[in-house]
Parts: C-alpha cells; sequence; structure tokens
C-alpha cells in the first residue's frame, strides 16, 4: 500500500495516558503535508485527529517489516497551525512532563476531533452571524484615563515589558487593558489580543465592557470568548474566528491560552495572581507563566494585572530580580477609599456566636439606610459535619477521609470530594439517637440566620431586608448566576451571603460593607501559600466595597470590612488593616527566602494513587530509589522529600501520596525530571497496585 504512498509524516496524536507509544508517528500520504496540518489518522483500530509535525532529525524507526499506515483525510479548510502555537504546545509538554500528542490535542476545541472533512467542511461554509458588520457604528466613548493609568500607558506603550500592572481593586486595569488593546490593534489589520480572567463567571462582564468598546469599531465578530462553560460547537466558532484571524480579540480563562493567534500582538492576565491559573488535570500547565513564555516568543507584549500580584510575579518585578516592569497605580478611580478595616476579637464575644452585635449592628444599619452588604464565608452547605453528641457519630464519607457535609435545603449529606450523597438519617446510625446536630456552619446556615436576624428590619423603601445566597449550589443551572447578579445590581437583595465566588472581580455599585465571618481558617494551614491566598481573597472582598464614589460620597459613613477573628493580632491582619500588599509581601518572601521555599526555590510534586497508602508509598519510594541509583543528571542539585499521605488522603476509596522535589535552580530539577519519565514508566509497570501517578511540576498546593 505505501508503494503508491511516496511521502512520511510525523503526526502528533492523543495516545493513552502514559502509554508506551512515543509522542510522534509515522504516517505515509501522497504529497508532502505542511507542518500544523490538521489530519486525520487511523490509531489501532479508531481513527482520530492528528497534528502534522516538524520532521525530527533522525526519522522515526519502524518495527521490522511493518509499512506506515496512509493518512485518512486532511481537513483541508484549516489553515496549518503555525510554527509559535507549535513550539507553545512542545514547550508545555516538555516544562510540564506530559506527552506531546496529548498536550497538542487537548488544546484544540473538542469537536475538532469529532468531525470528518466533510462535515467540517460543511461548518465552514456556514456564514458567520455578524461578521459582516461594519463599522459604522461610532465607537463607544473611551474614558479619558486618570494620570495614573496614563503613565502606566505610556510605559506599556514605550517598553518591551513583561509588565505587572499593581493596581487597587477599582483602580481602573480593565480601561488600562482596553486601552493597550486598542493601541495594539490600531497598530496593524492583523493585531489580535488575548485577555485572560481566572473565572467563567467573569467573563459575561468582561465580554460585555470589551464588546461596547471594540464592536462598532472591528464588528460583533471580532470579539470572541473560550472557556469551558460554552458549547462544543461555539468554542469551535470561537476557535476557528481566532484562527483565521477574524476574532481580533479572545477573552477566556486559563484554556484560552492555547488558541491559535497568528497575530498576537498583546496578552493580558488579569488577576494574574489566581490560583484557578493552574490546569489541575492532564498537563497541570499554568495558564500566567505560560501566558509569558508565549509572548516572548510571538513577540507579543504581556501585562499581568493584580492588587494583590503572586509572590512569584511580585519578586520577579522587584529591582533585584527585575525580570518584569511594576507598573503601581494605588489610587482608586474617583478618589473612592478603600474600605476602612474593622477587626471584631471573637475571644471577646459571648461564645458560639455567628454574628457578633456590632457586626449586626453595622449591617442592619446599612440595610436600613438602603445600602447593600456582602457577608464572605468560604464554605458552602449548611454545616460541615453532623456529630452525635451520645456516641460521637460524624457524617464521614464512607469513601473519602473527609465529612460528609449537612445540606438542609434538600436534606443530604454530601462529600464535596467525591459527590457521594445520601438522606439525613432520621437518628444516629450508630446508636440510635434522634438528636444529631449540625456543628459549624456553611452558607446555608449562614443565610437563614442572617434573614432571621435582619426579620424586622425595614429598608428605606419600606419593604422588608431581603438576604440571597450565591455559591456553587445556587449557581449550577445555566444562567443562575447572571440571574442572581442582575438581583444584586438591581437592589433586590440586600444582604448578599456567599462564597469566594462572589468576593472576586465583580463591580458592585451599592456595597458599603463587606464581613468575612470566619477567615481564620487559612492562618494555620500546612500549606505556606496559605497566608498568601487569604490575604488576596480578602483585599478582593473588600475591593467589593465601595466602588461607586459618588455614591459612597452621598452616604452617612465610608464603606467597611469587618473581620471576625480569635486573631486580631495576627501579621496578616496588620497588612490587611493598612492595605499594605508590599509590607506582606516583603514579610512573606523574607520567610520563603530563609526557608528556600518557592520564589527561591523551584518545586514539582510526584503523586501516587493506589489501593492502599503503603502502595502508594512503595512506588514514590522505589521512583526516588531508581533516581539515585541510575545518578540521574540534575540529582545533585534536587532535593527529594520523603512521600507523605496528601492532607485529604482518601478520595474516593483511592488512597493518595506524594513526594516533594526541590531544587535552587529550574534548568536542573527541569533536566531531572526528563531524565526521570522513563524510570517511572517502568516502576510503574512493577507497581500492581498502583492506579495513577502524575507529576505536577510547579505545583500550587502542597
Ligand atoms: P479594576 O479593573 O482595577 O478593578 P476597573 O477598570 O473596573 O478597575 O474600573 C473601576 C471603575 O472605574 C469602573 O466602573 C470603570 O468604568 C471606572 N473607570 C475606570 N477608569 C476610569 C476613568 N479613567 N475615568 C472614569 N471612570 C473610570
Ligand atoms: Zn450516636
Ligand atoms: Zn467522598
Amino acid at each position: 500500500m505505501s508503494d503508491a504512498l511516496p511521502c512520511l509524516v510525523q503526526v502528533a496524536v492523543s495516545t493513552p495516558a502514559h502509554s508506551a507509544v512515543g509522542d510522534l508517528l509515522s504516517y505515509a500520504c501522497a504529497a508532502p503535508l505542511a507542518p500544523g496540518t490538521l489530519v486525520r489518522v487511523p490509531l489501532g483500530a479508531r481513527e482520530v485527529l492528528g497534528v502534522v509535525w516538524d520532521a525530527p532529525a533522525e526519522p522515526l524507526p519502524l518495527p521490522a517489516g511493518m509499512a506506515p499506515r496512509p493518512v485518512a483525510g486532511v481537513l483541508e479548510g484549516i489553515a496549518p497551525l503555525d510554527a509559535a502555537w507549535r513550539r507553545l504546545v512542545a514547550f508545555t509538554a516538555r516544562y510540564y512532563q506530559r506527552a506531546l500528542g496529548e498536550v497538542a490535542l487537548a488544546a484544540l476545541p473538542p469537536q475538532l476531533r469529532e468531525l470528518t472533512p466533510e462535515q467540517l467542511a460543511r461548518r465552514m461554509r456556514r456564514p458567520a452571524a455578524g461578521a459582516a458588520a461594519q463599522a459604522s457604528v461610532s465607537a463607544t466613548e473611551s474614558v479619558a484615563l486618570s494620570a495614573e493609568q496614563e503613565s502606566a500607558a505610556a510605559e506599556i506603550e514605550a517598553n518591551p515589558g513583561p509588565f505587572l500592572l499593581f493596581g487597587s481593586t477599582g483602580s481602573g486595569k480593565t480601561e488600562v487593558y482596553m486601552h493597550c488593546v486598542a493601541r495594539a490593534l490600531a497598530a496593524s489589520p492583523a493585531a489580535q489580543a488575548l485577555v485572560m480572567v481566572p473565572e467563567i463567571n467573569l467573563t459575561p462582564q468582561l465580554e460585555a465592557r470589551f464588546r461596547a468598546r471594540f464592536a462598532p469599531l472591528y464588528g460583533e465578530a471580532a470579539v470572541v470568548s473560550l472557556h469551558s462553560g460554552m458549547t462544543n460547537p461555539q468554542r469551535l466558532k470561537s476557535w476557528l474566528a481566532a484562527h483565521q484571524g477574524a476574532a481580533r480579540i479572545v477573552l477566556g480563562t486559563r484554556m484560552a491560552v492555547f488558541a491559535s493567534l497568528p497575530g498576537l500582538a498583546l496578552v493580558v492576565v488579569d488577576e494574574e495572581h489566581d490560583a484557578s491559573y493552574k490546569q489541575q488535570e492532564g498537563a497541570r500547565y499554568s495558564a500566567r507563566d505560560l501566558a509569558v513564555w508565549r509572548a516572548r516568543e510571538q513577540g507579543a507584549k504581556v501585562i499581568l494585572g493584580s492588587a494583590t500580584p503572586s509572590l512569584e510575579s511580585w519578586h520577579a518585578s522587584s529591582p533585584e530580580v527585575g525580570r518584569y516592569q511594576r507598573l503601581a497605580m494605588p489610587a482608586r478611580i474617583g478618589a473612592g477609599e478603600l474600605p476602612r478595616l474593622r477587626l471584631v476579637d471573637m475571644g471577646q464575644q459571648p461564645r458560639g456566636t455567628a454574628f457578633s452585635p456590632p457586626l449586626l449592628a453595622a449591617i442592619t444599619e446599612r440595610v436600613e439606610r438602603g445600602e447593600q452588604c456582602l457577608v464572605l464565608l468560604n464554605r458552602r452547605g449548611f454545616a460541615p459535619v453532623l456529630h452525635c453528641h451520645d456516641c460521637g457519630w460524624k457524617s464521614d464519607c464512607p469513601h473519602c477521609s473527609a465529612h460528609q457535609v449537612f445540606h438542609k435545603i434538600d436534606r443530604t449529606l454530601r462529600c464535596h470530594h467525591c459527590g457521594y450523597a445520601q438522606r439525613v438519617p432520621r437518628a444516629c446510625p450508630a446508636c440510635g439517637n434522634p438528636d444529631i446536630a449540625p456543628v459549624g456552619r456553611g452558607t446555608e446556615q449562614l443565610e437563614e440566620q442572617l434573614a432571621a436576624l435582619l426579620r424586622n428590619v425595614i429598608t428605606p423603601e419600606r419593604r422588608a431586608a431581603r438576604v440571597a445566597r450565591i455559591d456553587a449550589d445556587t449557581t449550577r443551572a445555566k444562567g443562575a448566576l447572571e440571574e442572581q447578579l442582575a438581583q444584586v445590581h438591581a437592589g433586590e437583595v440586600d444582604v448578599l451571603v456567599g462564597t469566594q465566588m462572589v468576593a472576586k472581580g465583580h463591580d458592585f455599585r451599592r456595597i458599603t460593607l463587606v464581613a468575612a465571618v470566619q477567615p481564620d481558617g487559612a492562618l494555620f494551614s500546612s500549606d505556606f501559600r496559605a497566608p498568601e491566598r487569604l490575604f488576596a481573597l480578602l483585599m478582593q472582598a473588600a475591593g467589593r466595597a465601595g466602588r461607586d464614589a459618588q455614591y459612597v460620597a452621598a452616604q452617612a459613613s465610608p464603606p467597611e470590612m469587618w473581620l471576625q477573628t480569635w486573631h486580631p493580632d495576627h501579621a496578616v491582619y496588620a497588612a490587611l488593616r493598612r492595605h499594605d500588599y508590599p509590607a506582606f509581601a516583603q514579610q512573606q518572601l523574607a520567610e520563603r527566602r530563609e526557608a528556600g521555599m518557592p520564589p527561591f526555590a523551584h518545586q514539582a510534586l510526584v503523586r501516587a494513587d493506589a489501593r492502599s497508602q503503603e502502595a502508594a508509598h512503595a512506588f514514590l519510594q522505589a521512583a526516588a530509589d531508581a533516581a539515585r541509583a541510575a545518578q540521574l543528571p540534575g540529582l545533585e542539585q534536587v532535593f527529594i522529600f520523603p512521600p507523605v499521605p496528601l492532607a485529604v488522603q482518601r478520595v474516593a476509596d483511592v488512597e493518595r501520596a506524594q513526594m516533594l522535589l526541590e531544587s535552587p535552580v529550574r534548568g536542573a530539577l527541569q533536566r531531572f525530571l526528563a531524565a526521570w519519565q522513563p524510570l517511572l514508566h517502568t516502576e510503574r509497570a512493577r507497581h500492581r497496585a498502583l492506579v495513577r501517578w502524575l507529576v505536577d511540576v510547579d505545583p500550587q498546593a502542597i
């Protein structure tokens, strides 16, 4: 058969994870195919999507007597993916220790994998709605930048970057992004911009702002979104528009970093500190770090923006390192003040109070004046556990080393780790005691309690105060979050109870008080990043208050952020009181330098999941021993810690353990990991009780 097909191509395909098949497979075809061409090829008994890859220096060896199978079809209508995209994919695979084909295929819209070349050709002939929109409508007035914004924008214009835009919440960072996007797009008709946000639920607001500004200039089709909340056909459409250059602006979550953008001129990573930029399965990439890499590779500028930058980025932008250019915008637009911090010492309050009397009084007063309040509790459900006081029974998940959470609304016990749910028992399953009680509280309970406490509070419109809740449970249905946010914006809600979901990014205009009722938990976490996360979350939350300077000026008292804490003297809260991120960062970085932790060291985790802890440990230990025995390159600069169980060690009946690797030199860790891969595969084959293993480079949670 191959006699008739004189050409050989190397194709990246997604083979089963950890399979022994190499990254690229050889196929035969009639005429040469350009690298980046999308093809359909046979793989075992299936036919799959593949990407033609640059031929390796050495032809790939085929088993003796085997001829390469022919390419089954070419996706004609789609131009080959360019070299920059292929380099990004290859770098991601190499850096995060995954197969090239897996990363390449995961970076493409899922629907591309399913469509035959004919179906795709039909899809592409369909005119894109709004594509012909004329640039006749006049552009929405772009606002005049403040002096701070102007100076940041000028620096970005004049310098290569990367930039760290360190601007308080409400300082107008988004306006700076839009200004820079406008400049970049005006500079060349082929220029494209990529703007990333951490959460899907922040994309609608962002899209509305970008659409209002740019659709009149470049047409509706020029602004597209890319995130996992879209249907597969929508994602394919956005992806194609970006790939073909019709989309000038791509807004999206972390996955958008892999969009094919031949004209990429500017990348924005908003809320760059956010942990959701780190992918948590497959290739565990950091979209923020890849954005910086990609921008440099493609000659694009990159802006990382945050009011509370990651300590990695802060350090990179320090005078000492100078890898990023730091641009500060401390002032809020319209001279709006950041809220004053009020700490309630829970040690001085009546035992068992959820809402301290002073906080309740402050909320009541605001609601009576027609202002809105936001109450934050980072735990959903009614109570984290049910407890029998007679025999000590607890609502433990039978499949995990975790409690099942009590959800009162549908009277279920639900495990937030494996999803296992059951009806709440009428009596203690262990001793029959009918009096089993919830311990601790979640947002559901908070909402109920607040509604009861504010029962007699009347708003200026002479109606009873309304309490509403927004968390993952209330927003499961499509469109639910938008609807609930709209009610808040419309002033139909007086007190909003929610998880971190509502703390981020939303531009609430009438909220003047934000309260975190139980923030202490993170102060004593075993994860060294916990204080950083807590500080960022509380600063973000504080940023939801007093966003409208005019509105605030018209009110009787300034905006406030309340914290109920048992540790009012903690350094994290002291820095928060002064809104002093730089001081907080300096103190944290000093600790990290002392302890030799990131950003002063580089880490990777190897995780093993197995039927027993012993089996998971045995695999990790064997892998470490094999590395030492083989004296792998880089080993002399890599410290391998002993294996330990994960904090939640059993999930869905699988035992989990991990082993931390640390090195002061990134390159040494990378060399070591690359050389280690084959040994890990070999060990895996020897450890039958192992379910899976994975490597997490630059892990975000330890
Ligand atoms: P951030 O992204 O830093 O939180 P935004 O860009 O959302 O801040 O700006 C906060 C608010 O201030 C928004 O309502 C925005 O429209 C407004 N704003 C931003 N820049 C200006 C400006 N130069 N003039 C007037 N209003 C502005
Ligand atoms: Zn009992
Ligand atoms: Zn469970």
